[in-house]
Parts: C-alpha cells; structure tokens; sequence
C-alpha cells in the first residue's frame, strides 16, 4: 500500500537546489557533527541550502510538516543549536559566499560564512570588520548574538558594522533588514540571535587595517597570574581604542613556542593585537611586555590573517567541550583569586580560561542601540573545559571544574554574553539582556515568529 504523505525529503526535493542529506546518505554522520564532538544528535534531514530560495523553501516545509528545525551556520554553539533530534537542520554551511565593495568599503557575506572567509576577502583589499577570536567560528551566529573579538575596542562590535541583513522569516517571507527597511527586525537582530528567521546574507562596514599588525603572545607562569591580572585591570582601563588584549589562563601545550620547563604547568597568556601605527604600538606595549618575567614574548609585526587563525588549534572540531560564562566587572583582588585558585584546579591540559577585556569604541554605543547589553562592563571570562572522545568517561570530572569555577564568581557577575551560553541557555537568557531590552525582543518575537519556529537558540519567546 502507497502512503500518501511525502517523506520531507520527498516534499522539499521538488523545490530545493542544494543537497539532501537524509539518514541513509553516505554523507549523514559527518553532515550531523558540529563543532562541539560532545553533540551527537540524529535530524531526520539536513537540508544543505544553496540560496535564500532553498531556506526558504525548507522553512515551509519544516513547517507543513510539523517538524522541528534547527538552523546551522558555522556549527560552533557550545550547546550544538544547530542540529537537531529528529528535525530538520537548514544548514547553510555552502552558502559561504562574499563580495567586497572597496569603493564602499562593505562586505557582503553568505550566512554560513566563517571568520576566516570574511578576513580572506576583505585583507585582500587591507579592510576588516570586527570577527572572533577564532576564525572557524560562524558569523552569523557569532553576529547575531552581538560578535566581539580582536577589534572590538577601535571598531566596535560585529553588529556595530552591520548594515543591513537579508532574511527569510518564520513564514518563508524573505525580508530586509536594516536602519531604514523594518528598523525595528535591524534592532533585534543586532544581539537577539537567531530567534527572528534565517539570515540568508550580512553587509557589514569594513575599516582599513593591516595587512600587517602589531601582535602576538606573552606568557608567564602561574605565580604571576595575580601580577598579570591587576596590570590587566588597570592598564586597559586607560588604553588606545586600539589595543586589544585577551587573557588566557591554561596549562602551557608542549609546543616549541613554550620553553620545555613550562609544559604542562599553568600559566597566563595575554593575546594582544595592536590595530594601529606600528612604532606607537610598540610604546603603548613597553610596561606590558616589561611586566614580570615572562616565559614567552611572540609579539611582532605579523599578518592579521594569520593572527586570527592564532588560537585556531587550541580549540578543534571534534573535542569534547563544556563551558559555562560570567561577565564582569574591573577584575576586582576577590575576582583575581578565584580565577587563580580555580587555575590551580584545572582538570584537563586542553581546558582554558579567556578573559575577553572590553571598553573602546564598543563600549561608547548606548545600550539601547542594539539588543547587545552592558556595554560598560569590563571584562567576559568564559570558562572552557575541554577533553577527547575516547575520555567521555570522565566528563563527570570536567564539569564539575567548570561549575564549581563558576559558581564561586557567581556573586561578581553582570551577566552573560548570549553568545557564550551553553546549556544553561535556557535558563539564562533573560540574563543575556536588560529588562527594557527583554521586553522589546519578545515583543518582536511575537511579531516575527509568534510560533516560536526558530527555538534551537538561546530562545527568546514571543510576548
Ligand atoms: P551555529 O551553531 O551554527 O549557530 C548558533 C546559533 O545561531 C543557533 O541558534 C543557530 O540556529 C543560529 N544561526 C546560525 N546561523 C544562522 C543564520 N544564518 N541565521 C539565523 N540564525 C542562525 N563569539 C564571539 O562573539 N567572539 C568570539 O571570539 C567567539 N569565539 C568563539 C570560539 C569558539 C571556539 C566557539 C566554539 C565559539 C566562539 N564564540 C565567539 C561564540 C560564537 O559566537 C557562538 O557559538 C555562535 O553561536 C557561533 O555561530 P555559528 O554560526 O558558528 O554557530
């Protein structure tokens, strides 16, 4: 007997361009892995988009046949939103397109792009944007929970470049975004994540930088972390817009950067990026790069390309990975204990701790601007344990580290970057705004997806 309902595979290969790839295709299990390895589920179709008119089209049928969708871009949420049980996942890893206007100076940019094709591009006309700290990260997820990296202190934020986004919404509309089509979608989809539709394509503003910056590592071992971390406090606090500096607390990798005598052994990093005249650099840099006694000192004149792509390797596809993420004020004596006790704690060579410093030109947007809160905060510390697949046993272990961490800087917290929750998205994501900020996304919500089709997110839900 012949069913007379279409698989979704049936149903959406009469209108789709790009692939299919159900559970009997060859491709399917590395089709469903993201980046977290810690994330396996099993969708019943991912639908590879090739275009807007293929994101559409799986949205409706998504929706005709009552299936659950997640929405992938690069693949890189902790909490792996972007696949699915038994759903749909519309995966726009092919749409990695881009197109720079250097006369205009924008980049426009395909909604499963990565970091890294975005500063390809644009370095090659010496323009960039603000992108994350690593360059296999999706901007889309990435921008639409606000972006911050490298840049952030002279150029701001990723969404503060954003110019406009086209976007297919709930009910298969394909709209634009921007300060003068629906402003009102433009401000929430400048922090409010992936909750109002599937965004088919960003243009972003670029800036002239580089193509050789002032940048690199400097290390120390752990006993200065306190040393390290007070400096940290007050040397940014003061600094050009365009010094940016990241602190990272790990066990040093056996890798020929550190000298022997510190492999395994905690130390603190600082990541620091120098996004302007080179000579001035180097005189902003002098009381950093004299402080203690470093283990490591890498920083010179270097690509910027090859800068983002710096920390790539710490943090690979396939690791199992749990975090959880306060931000923060001035790292306060009480503060820095904590981070330094816990450091002592740690639980696996691979596990890290970034302490993101921001201020600068991202702090001088207001708030209500764009969905992105608490601009005047100081600092972000996401708290990243991490360990191989054939360890799953000891994940118990892992994440315990991480929350007991988490919890002792519990009563120093300004919240959370929705970008850096995790399974706590769930419960935290009012956290991830102010309550005028709040009101507003779920008064859009309402408007824009008042099913709340697009929940694997950090979900706003409709008023
Ligand atoms: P995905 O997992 O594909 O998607 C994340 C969310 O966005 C999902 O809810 C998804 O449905 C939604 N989404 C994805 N694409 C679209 C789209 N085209 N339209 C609508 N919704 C979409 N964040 C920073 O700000 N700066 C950093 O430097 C930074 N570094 C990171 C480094 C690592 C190693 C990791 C794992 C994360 C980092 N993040 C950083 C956090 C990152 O911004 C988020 O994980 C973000 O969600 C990643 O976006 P993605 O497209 O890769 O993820």
């Amino acid at each position: 007997m012949s069913t007379l309902v279409a698989s979704p595979t049936e149903a959406l290969a009469a209108d789709f361009a790009g692939e299919l790839i159900d559970r009997d295709h060859p491709s399917y299990d590395a089709a469903r892995q993201v980046w977290n390895g810690d994330i396996q589920r099993r969708p019943v179709l991912i639908a590879r988009c090739r275009g807007a008119a293929d994101v559409a089209a799986a949205v409706r049928i998504a929706r005709q046949q009552g299936l659950p969708a997640s929405v992938r871009g690069g693949g890189h949420a902790v909490a792996g939103h972007a696949v699915i049980d038994d759903g749909l996942v519309v995966d726009l890893s092919a749409m990695s397109g881009t197109r720079v206007d250097p006369a205009a100076r924008t980049i426009q940019v395909e909604g499963g792009c990565l970091n890294a094709d975005v500063d390809r591009e644009s370095q090659a006309f010496g323009l960039a944007v603000t992108g994350g700290f690593v360059s296999h990260t999706g901007v889309a997820g990435l921008t639409l929970g606000g972006g911050i990296g490298h840049l952030m202190r002279k150029f701001g934020l990723a969404i503060d470049a954003l110019r406009s986004c086209d976007i297919v919404t709930a009910d298969g509309e394909r709209l634009t975004a921007s300060a003068d089509e629906n402003p009102d979608l433009f401000w929430g989809l400048r922090g409010g994540g992936g909750n109002f539709g599937v965004v088919t394509s960003f243009t972003f503003d670029l800036q002239p930088l580089g193509p050789s910056i002032l940048a690199g590592l400097i290390a120390w071992p752990a006993d200065q972390a306190p040393t390290v971390l007070a400096f940290l406090r007050d040397f940014i606090a003061d600094a050009p817009d365009e010094l940016g500096l990241m602190a990272n607390l790990r066990l040093a990798p056996p890798l020929p950067v550190f000298p022997e005598s510190v492999h395994g052994k905690p130390i603190i990093g600082m990541v620091v990026t120098w996004a302007g005249a080179i000579e001035e650099g180097e005189e902003v840099l002098r009381p950093l790069r004299a402080l203690g006694t470093p283990v490591v000192d890498s920083v010179t004149t270097k690509a910027y390309t090859a800068h983002q792509k710096m920390l790539d390797p710490a943090v690979p596809h396939g690791r199992h990975y749990y975090w959880k993420s306060h931000r923060l004020g001035p790292l306060t004596d009480e503060v820095i204990s904590v981070i330094c006790a816990n450091l002592e704690k740690i639980s696996s060579p691979m596990s890290s701790v970034p302490i993101f410093s921001f201020g600068g030109a991202m702090a001088r947007v207001p708030d209500d601007a764009t969905a992105f809160p608490h601009r005047d905060a100081s600092h972000d510390i996401n708290i990243v344990a991490s360990w191989l697949p054939e360890q799953a046993g000891e994940a118990d272990r892992h994440r315990a580290w991480v929350r007991g961490f988490f919890d002792e800087l519990a009563p120093h917290s300004r919240g959370v970057y929705v970008n850096f929750t995790s399974d706590d998205a769930h419960h935290r994501v009012r956290e991830a705004y102010s309550p005028a900020q709040w009101t507003r996304l779920t008064a859009l919500k309402a408007a824009y997806d008042p099913t709340n089709f697009f929940n694997q997110n950090a979900n706003i839900p409709p008023q």
